[in-house]
């Protein structure tokens, strides 16, 4: 069995460690957070971030493999059945068969991080919270570590697991220390802010539905909307750094007038709680993360995030970070531990999914911001044909998205098949 070292302690670190140490695996944690499961835990500028997540199908069966219940994942989320694209204050509603028996989960990210957090603490895994990451010494397999004190320590162990995020400090150092380590960062015109009304329901808002907003704007921005068990919905609004309305606008009629006209299914009260939230909160980045390995020797390994940060318009970042981590316990599984050949195996495996799914998150990021209202005509036009000719013609993409655990490299070739087929049937 493995001494391991995870570096970050949110969604994918917490539940490889719950993996790992159930599989008797020496596992410690390092997070800079504080403990999510302490009465009074510090307010937290990253989950306060993002509120709500969806979690799909390939989540979901990542999280039981763990051992989680059903009935505990399910506290911490709402069944979603269906999209709804919001086209001039009206909403086209898209319901989807589940095809693997399975619900896409409106998930809470918080009461999901505690519940990680709670399964770790059965398994007795050890968490240095308040504990930041300031070095990794990639041969020796030693991590340096600063408490809140200030006080230094070394933690060494057998494998090291950069899981620590977008901005990952692993990461940064493989770059740094690797050869021939390419890495790209890639930032979108738009970044986002995100607000939350309470009482969805009573808004007219069905907690069973994802929401997506912008398609009528000519470009101008692209919005998400969840609910979430306490019945709120958080809205990620995403709209360019720069111009009116942008995410530097301060001006209350500017913001006003933007959610007037694309809010407008709200009431006024609503709408002004929107904007004044809005106006208030500071702006983060989407920005998209691509890296040529994901492994060091046997030694080290960046996995969710940390290896491939993806904008969040395919809701597929935190699926495929827990997908990671099912996939990667099965290769140690498969190599009887043998650190060089599973970690070898995952950048394998894994960079190609990655980079079909970051593909495929750009390509849909285009379409939700952009004035392209034949997606409707085309969705409908692939569901119409795949009935008819299932044999030759390919099925939604969307719904195998969501509703399946279909490689995400499958699925692109899907897309392009479909392309194919608008072009030949002049639809598109
Ligand atoms: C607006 C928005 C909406 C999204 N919606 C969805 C969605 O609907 N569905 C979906 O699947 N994905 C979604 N995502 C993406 C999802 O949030 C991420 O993909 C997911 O959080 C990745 O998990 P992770 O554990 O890899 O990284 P993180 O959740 O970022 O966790 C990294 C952890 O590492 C810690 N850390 C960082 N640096 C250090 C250090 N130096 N030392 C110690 N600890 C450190 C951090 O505190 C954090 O706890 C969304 C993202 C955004 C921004």
């Amino acid at each position: 069995m493995h001494k391991i070292i995870i570096v970050g302690g949110g969604l994918a670190g917490s539940l490889t460690a719950i993996y790992l140490a159930q599989r008797g695996h020496h596992v410690q944690v390092v997070e800079k957070r504080s403990d999510p499961l302490q009465e009074n835990p510090k307010a937290d500028p990253i989950n306060s971030r993002a509120i709500g997540v969806s979690m799909t199908v390939r989540g979901i069966k990542a999280v039981l493999g763990a051992g989680i219940s059903k009935e505990d994942l399910d506290q911490c989320g709402e069944p979603v059945v269906g999209m709804a694209f919001c086209v001039r204050g009206q909403y086209k509603v898209r319901e989807l068969t589940p095809l693997e028996g399975l619900f896409p989960l409106s998930l809470n990210r918080n009461a999901f991080q505690r519940l990680l957090n709670k399964y770790a603490a059965l398994h007795k895994v050890k968490y240095h919270f308040e504990h930041k990451c300031l070095d990794v010494d990639l041969d020796r397999k030693t991590v340096l570590i600063q408490g809140p004190d200030g006080a230094l320590q070394h933690l060494h162990g057998d494998l090291i697991i950069g899981a620590d995020g977008a901005h990952s400090a692993v990461r940064r150092i493989m770059q740094s220390n690797m050869r021939r380590f390419e890495f790209k960062q890639t930032f979108f015109r738009h970044g986002y802010k995100t607000v939350v009304l309470p009482n969805a329901e009573a808004l007219g808002f069905r907690k069973d539905l994802l929401y997506f907003f912008g398609m009528d704007s000519r470009g101008l921005f692209a919005g998400r909307a969840a609910t979430i068990p306490d019945g709120s919905i958080s809205f990620a609004i995403c709209l360019p750094y720069t111009g009116t309305p942008s995410l530097a606008t301060q001006n209350p009629e500017a913001m006003a007038e933007f959610f007037d006209r694309y809010f407008s299914m709200l009431p006024p009260a609503s709408r002004k709680e929107l904007m004044e939230q809005y106006i208030a909160l500071p702006s983060n980045d989407l920005i998209n993360v691509r890296s040529s390995t994901f492994h060091y020797k046997g030694n080290v390994v960046l996995i969710g995030d940390a290896a491939h940060a993806t904008a969040p318009f395919l809701g597929q970042g935190m699926n495929m970070a827990l997908e990671d981590v099912h996939v990667f316990v099965k290769l140690l599984e498969k190599h009887g531990n043998a650190l060089d050949l599973a970690l070898s195996d995952f950048t394998r495996l894994r960079k190609v999914e990655a980079d079909a799914m970051q593909d495929m998150a750009i390509a849909n990021y285009e379409t939700l911001s952009n004035p392209n209202l034949i997606f409707f005509l085309q969705t409908r036009y692939t569901r119409y044909m795949h009935k008819k000719f299932p044999r030759v013609y390919p099925p939604d993409m969307a719904e195998k998205l969501y509703f399946t655990s279909v490689p995400y490299d499958e699925l692109q070739q899907i897309q392009k098949k479909q392309n194919v087929w608008y072009k030949l049937g002049r639809v598109n």
